[in-house]
């Protein structure tokens, strides 16, 4: 990391952001982008993250495109090794990419069961086994790094119909829980983002009419968040004295119960 500045405190960093091409993960790479930060953007809709770019550059940032799926471990790696040849690697990583698919557990909606743990687990993962070593290689130099891991509400509350999902956000908390641990005594911070309800394409894939029905009704009587505010919050986070890590930060939206 170069020297500290208040408008772009993130200059020089070099952050990752998979789930780029719509909401948290867009909203974050934009906020991290005008922030300071190269940000390099992962996903597997190539045309989104084109214009993702080109609205980076068009306000002053920089950026970088990789079409990768985080459940193909091997692309992963290659995305990684991408990042090392030409950026030195990555000191800031948003593991953020995340399905939701909830339905009755009785319907054995398995598909939709394997696609939430294939993405929001094994994708999870690939992507820490790939980076993991370049943020430490990256804090061991410049005495920071940030592994930010995209986790939900639902790692905490009960939420009818959501049990696999609410399971795979469970995995993340605990997860970066013990991560922190393992990895602070290396200057690398590792946080975990629980949001409440946020107005982004999660909801459109969900197919359960009931869960359909039980959004929309939250979304009448709920103002729900905005990816800015996530993004808001993961600028934030990432623009802390090298101290101070934020082990868990539960975002609501001001007008959602649990
Ligand atoms: P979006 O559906 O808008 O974003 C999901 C992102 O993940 C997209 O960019 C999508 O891009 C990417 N993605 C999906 N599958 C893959 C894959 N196999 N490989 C690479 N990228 C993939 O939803 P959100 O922005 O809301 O979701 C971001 C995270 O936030 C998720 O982990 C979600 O669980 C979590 N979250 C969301 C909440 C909400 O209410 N919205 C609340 C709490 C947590 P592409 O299709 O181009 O690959």
């Amino acid at each position: 990391m170069s020297t500290q500045n208040t408008a772009h405190p993130l200059q020089g960093r070099v952050a990752v952001i998979t789930g780029a091409s719509s909401g948290i993960g867009e909203a974050s790479a934009e906020k991290l982008a005008a922030l300071g930060a190269h940000a390099v953007v992962l996903a597997r809709r190539a045309d989104r993250l084109t214009d993702l770019v080109a609205r980076i550059e068009k306000h002053g940032g920089s950026a970088t495109a990789i079409t990768a799926d985080v459940t193909d471990r091997a692309a992963v790696q290659a995305a990684a090794d991408q990042v090392a040849a030409e950026r030195g690697g990555a000191d800031l990583l948003l593991n953020n990419a995340g399905v939701m698919l909830p339905a009755p557990i009785e319907e054995l909606a398995t598909d939709q069961w394997q696609r939430q743990i294939d993405l929001n687990i094994t994708g999870l993962m690939n992507v820490i086994g790939a980076f993991v070593p370049q943020l430490v290689k990256a804090a061991c130099k410049d005495g920071v790094a940030d592994l930010i891991n995209t986790s939900s509400i639902a790692a905490q509350n009960i939420f009818p119909n959501f049990a696999v999902y609410s399971g795979t956000k469970a995995y993340v908390t605990q997860l970066s829980r013990h991560l922190r641990v393992e990895l602070g005594p290396k200057n690398v911070r590792v946080s975990a983002i629980e949001p409440g309800i946020v107005d982004t394409e999660l909801q459109e894939h969900v197919t359960d009419q009931g869960a359909i029905d039980w959004l929309e009704g939250s979304k009448e009587a709920t103002e729900w968040l905005t990816p800015q505010d996530i993004a808001d919050t993961i600028g934030f986070l990432a623009s802390l004295p090298r101290r101070v890590n934020f082990q868990q930060v539960t975002i609501m939206p001001t007008g959602q119960p649990y």
